[in-house]
């Protein structure tokens, strides 16, 4: 910036036509008050970079001359140091305070106590500081929406946590952030970016922290130097030597889950009450991301614990129950002692019960194994026809007690594939075993075609059906069409979900049409080659 008035040798009372040339040749504007800042005069490149017509300025108050200066109402003000050393305070519009001292304002005073005001040329671009101000804010809005649209798209807390470091960082204009999880005396940090990476994992006591006075405030709050603030956690950052440090808790549903800082390296600028307001809003999505991701987790640790217990549940109760089943033989093949007819009878309906609580464990296990991920595919050649007759057979005894016909329709030519041919046939049971119960006359009917790539095994049965609207959760675990105490129909709700599962496994599907009172027919799609697998 060239030199203002007062270094020029101008005097505010020396109205020579000499000196007024000198300053109209000037490129920087400068303008001469008296001691009550009234404008004396403005030169030439004063009206030309603030737009202020000299004979309308001449004698009023300075800043009433400025309409420019005055943008909004409401204070702030702006720091100009006189060539004296001496700095005024002007009030003026906030956001542009720091703008006007870059752009270089000066104010000298001379002998007589008036004032010399100098702008320089890139004054004029005021109001394309201001515009750009907006275009700043427009933008910080524009982050923020993407970084909430990013925070509900995350996978799991990790990637949750680097991503608000990464964006607490960019926004704030950062050199690091870190994410503290805090209890009621302590803290963690629990993930960190940049110059905060050299804390990740610490833990330490919240007595006389920054986040500590963050909790309490439940505001955000910052430090200047934070390396040399005696904050106990100083130290810490060691080589890293950590300058401004700025810090938001963390709050949702009223509770402190922890605060979110950011940093830059010593001798870097304060952060300023707009990067706090702008933490601030981070830290609020974050807050509630977060909160949300626990609830996730716990829901997903309790889910685990309940799979954990139905594992070992089911068991504990298949041991006994093949004993039982073992003595149940032994009497019925009367090897300890003949029986009459009527004990026969009655062991054979123990047996059939007997079965069926074995059939429901296997159906729990089934479900824990793949839940756990313990399933694994096995290929071998077969027949499709073959994997028929050989499903129909299993269910055959169940349908014969209920007087229901099991029909196999074999293909026209031996239908050759290769897939686990464990778990299709477990699938084509579970679907012939529900065809069986829940038919209460008529036939059960399996029948096998292949289209094109492709071997379609279709289970079809005369019985109860399903509403179009009970069929859309048909395949959840635990689903049942019929629930309360007073179910016709025994069962674990798991099988048609583990069906699923397992076709899916085999690179296939169920696909399945039902009428309410005629029957129902699901049909297990499998491709003819099993893709191969992983797990
Ligand atoms: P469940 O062990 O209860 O049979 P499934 O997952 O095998 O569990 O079946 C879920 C529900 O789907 C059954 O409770 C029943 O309401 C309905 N369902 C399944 N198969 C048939 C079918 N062939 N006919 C009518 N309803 C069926």
């Amino acid at each position: 910036m060239r030199p203002g008035g007062a270094e020029l040798g101008l005097r505010p009372d020396d109205d020579t036509i000499d000196a007024r040339a000198v300053m109209d040749a000037l490129g920087d504007g400068v303008a001469v008050l008296d001691a009550g800042w009234r404008v004396r005069y403005m030169n030439a490149a004063w009206e030309r970079i603030l737009g202020v017509a000299r004979s309308s300025a001449l004698g009023r108050g300075f800043w009433d001359t400025y309409p420019g200066f005055l943008v909004e109402p409401g204070a702030a003000m702006i720091r100009a140091t006189a060539a004296d050393g001496a700095t005024r305070r002007f009030d003026l519009e906030h956001n542009v305070s720091g703008e006007l001292r870059a752009y270089g304002v000066r104010v000298a005073r001379d002998r007589t106590g008036g004032v010399v005001v100098s702008v320089s040329r890139a004054f004029a671009t005021l109001r394309s500081v201001r515009d750009k101000a907006l275009e700043e804010r427009i933008e910080e809005n524009e982050s923020l929406h993407a970084l909430a649209r990013q925070m509900s798209e995350v996978a799991d807390s990790a990637e949750l946590l680097a991503l608000l470091c990464d964006a607490a960082a960019s926004l704030c204009r950062g050199h690091g952030a870190a994410v503290l999880r805090t209890t009621d005396t302590d803290a963690e940090v629990i993930a960190a970016v940049g110059i905060a990476q050299k804390v990740d994992g610490l833990k330490f006591s919240l007595a006389g922290s920054l986040a500590q006075e963050v909790i309490v405030k439940r505001d955000a709050a910052s430090v200047d130097d934070f390396g040399h603030s005696g904050r106990p956690r100083a130290q810490l950052f060691g080589d890293a030597q950590i300058g401004p440090v700025l810090m938001a808790p963390l709050i949702a549903h009223d509770r402190v889950l922890g605060t979110l800082a950011v940093m830059r390296d010593v001798l870097s600028i304060p952060f300023s009450a707009r990067e706090a307001q702008r933490l601030s809003v981070i830290a609020d999505h974050a807050a509630v991301a977060l909160w949300k991701e626990q609830l996730f987790e716990q829901a997903q640790a309790g889910d685990a614990a309940k799979g954990r217990f139905l594992a070992t549940m089911s068991h504990e109760l298949r041991t006994p129950l093949t004993a039982l089943a073992g003595y149940q033989e032994l009497l019925s093949d009367q090897v300890i002692g003949p029986l009459s007819e009527a004990q026969l009878d009655v062991l054979a309906r123990m047996h059939a019960v007997t079965e069926h609580l074995a059939s429901m464990i296997e159906e729990v296990l089934a479900y824990t194994s793949l839940e756990e991920g313990r399933e694994i595919v096995r290929p071998t050649d077969f027949l499709a026809g073959d994997l028929v007759m050989a499903a129909a057979a299993v269910v055959d005894p169940a349908a014969r007690r209920k007087q229901i016909a099991v029909v196999c329709d074999a293909p026209a030519e031996p239908i050759r594939m290769t897939s686990d041919v464990d778990k299709a046939r477990q699938v084509l049971v579970n679907l012939a075993g529900n065809a069986v119960k829940f038919t209460d006359a008529g036939e059960v009917r399996l029948s096998v075609r292949r289209d094109m790539d492709e071997v379609r095994f279709a289970v079809q049965d005369t019985g109860i059906g399903i509403s179009a609207d009970d069929l859309e959760g048909l395949f959840q675990p635990f689903a049942q069409v019929e629930t309360g105490l007073t179910r016709r129909y025994g069962g674990t709700g798991l099988g048609l979900y583990i069906c699923r599962r397992l076709a899916g496994m085999l690179g296939g599907r169920i696909e399945v049409k039902s009428e309410p009172g005629a029957g129902s027919t699901f049909t297990l799609v499998l491709p003819t080659e099993a893709p191969a697998w992983e797990p």
